[in-house]
């Protein structure tokens, strides 16, 4: 094909005429013209598979997505600690055979049509299974265009992610230890906690023990003992180690919603970052009266599975933080579409980050994290070693920052037949029953 044809062909006349002035040789256009019109070889879903793993005790799930290129494959986080095998049968029995022979490019479309292919939808075993899917694919695209992923995303906002870590103590004394041992690492936002969730060792053993209702294992949450409780912990954290830190707290939606509203009027005085789940997902509800009644920033949404969840909430600007776990709303494709609504109404982003979250996950969160204009803080763990012997460039944190790596994709690999040296631990992953002193169950 002669320069003149070619441009014909091309329909770029303009640019042609600039790489004319560049000096451009008739090889270079032809080889552009090769990749305008041919781009990237398709390539297929070839395995769709779900991987269970527990370095650290907790019940990871990663699904690899393997395609027609031979060695090319993505991962994705799919972890759901108290339901794990369910997740596992509807990645390998359900999706699998869907997404066998489709295009690795068109990971929108798929979503869209793995989504409704259950006709019933907007669970959290079917967006985990969904989200390994999803994030793989997100994955395979960051390396077939030699990029990360938030290159994909419209590159960086920051430099890296700054993050929040936990600190706890069954006493004043062992909690500001905690606090002190977190600055030193260079947190500069502290998540503080009296104990267990609800502190349950502030009050006396309940009446539900003492006759016998239900188990021995169950455990106690005295709302009156938590709320009397924490402004005191506030109080103490704010004398001892000064105002220079960010102070965050998790209620854990275990009191009354009212009750729940005292205490956040209560907490204005020590300035915290957010208080995070005041109420159960049930009581959305309630946020308006929140918001009436004081102007600490809010935390919200780590057991939301569904758009009906969030969508009001954000848009009425009844938070101030999302905080969905991204594998339990159905991936990186959703999380991102959730992050640019927030951006609107400036809400910021604070994504569910616990150890129940495979380093896959944590990567995803990272990614995107880096990406979006309105990035709040994220929720981080550092991991131990063996967890980074299973999955290869796992993010690290330093100086209260996370750090990816920049190998294309996520940029966390698995060695499989390592992980397959940590299988599930003999509990399933229940969430042991939580009651008041009468034997009434709370909800976390
Ligand atoms: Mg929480």
């Amino acid at each position: 094909m002669d320069r003149r044809s070619l441009m014909k062909g091309l329909g770029l006349g303009a640019a042609a005429g600039v790489l004319q002035i560049l000096g451009r040789s008739d090889e270079a256009i032809a080889e552009q013209y090769s990749r305008a019109t041919k781009g990237l070889p398709a390539l297929k879903i070839t395995n769709v598979r779900a991987i269970l793993t527990a370095p650290r005790g907790i019940r990871l799930c990663v699904v690899k997505v393997q395609t027609s290129e031979p060695g090319l494959y993505g991962l994705g986080c799919a972890t759901y600690n108290q339901r794990p095998l369910p997740v596992a049968v509807a990645v390998d029995k359900y999706l699998d055979p869907f997404a066998k022979g489709r295009d690795v490019d068109n990971i929108e479309d798929l979503w869209q049509n793995a989504y409704t292919s259950s006709y019933w939808r907007n669970g959290p075993v079917l967006n985990n299974a969904l989200s390994g899917l999803d994030q793989a694919l997100w994955d395979i695209k960051g390396k077939r265009a030699n990029m990360p992923v938030y290159q994909l995303l419209g590159g960086k906002c920051r430099f890296a992610v700054d993050c929040y870590t936990h600190c706890s103590g069954r006493d004043f004394a062992q909690l500001e230890r905690s606090v002190r041992r977190a600055m030193e690492k260079g947190f500069r936002h502290i998540r503080i906690q009296l104990g267990g969730y609800g502190s349950p060792h502030l009050s006396r053993e309940p009446h539900f023990k003492e006759a016998g209702f239900g188990l021995p294992s169950d455990s106690h949450m005295d709302a009156r003992a938590y709320l009397q409780a924490t402004p005191k912990m506030f109080k103490h954290i704010r004398d001892t180690c000064g105002e220079k830190i960010e102070l965050l707290h998790d209620i854990h939606e275990r009191v009354p919603p009212i009750e729940a509203i005292n205490m956040i009027k209560e907490l204005e005085q020590y300035h915290p970052f957010f208080i995070e789940d005041p109420f159960p997902p049930e009581q959305n509800g309630y946020f308006k009266l929140l918001r009436q009644q004081t102007s600490v920033p809010i935390a919200m949404g780590e057991l939301f599975n569904n758009p009906h969840e969030w969508v009001d909430l954000i848009s009425q600007r009844l938070i101030d933080f999302i905080r969905v776990h991204i594998s339990q709303v159905g991936g990186l494709s959703v999380a991102r579409k959730i992050a640019t609504l927030c951006e609107w109404f400036d809400v910021r982003s604070a994504w569910h980050g616990p150890g129940d979250v495979s380093p896959v996950g944590h990567a995803a969160n990272a990614h995107l994290d880096l990406a979006i204009p309105n990035f709040g803080i994220q929720e981080s763990v550092d991991f131990r070693q063996n967890t980074r012997d299973v999955f290869p460039g796992s993010p690290t944190l330093k100086n209260g920052y996370m750090y990816i790596n920049e190998a294309p994709g996520f940029g966390v690999d698995i060695d499989e037949k390592l992980a397959a040296k940590f299988p599930l631990p003999d509990h399933p992953g229940y969430w042991e029953p939580v009651r008041r002193s009468d034997g009434t169950a709370v909800r976390p």
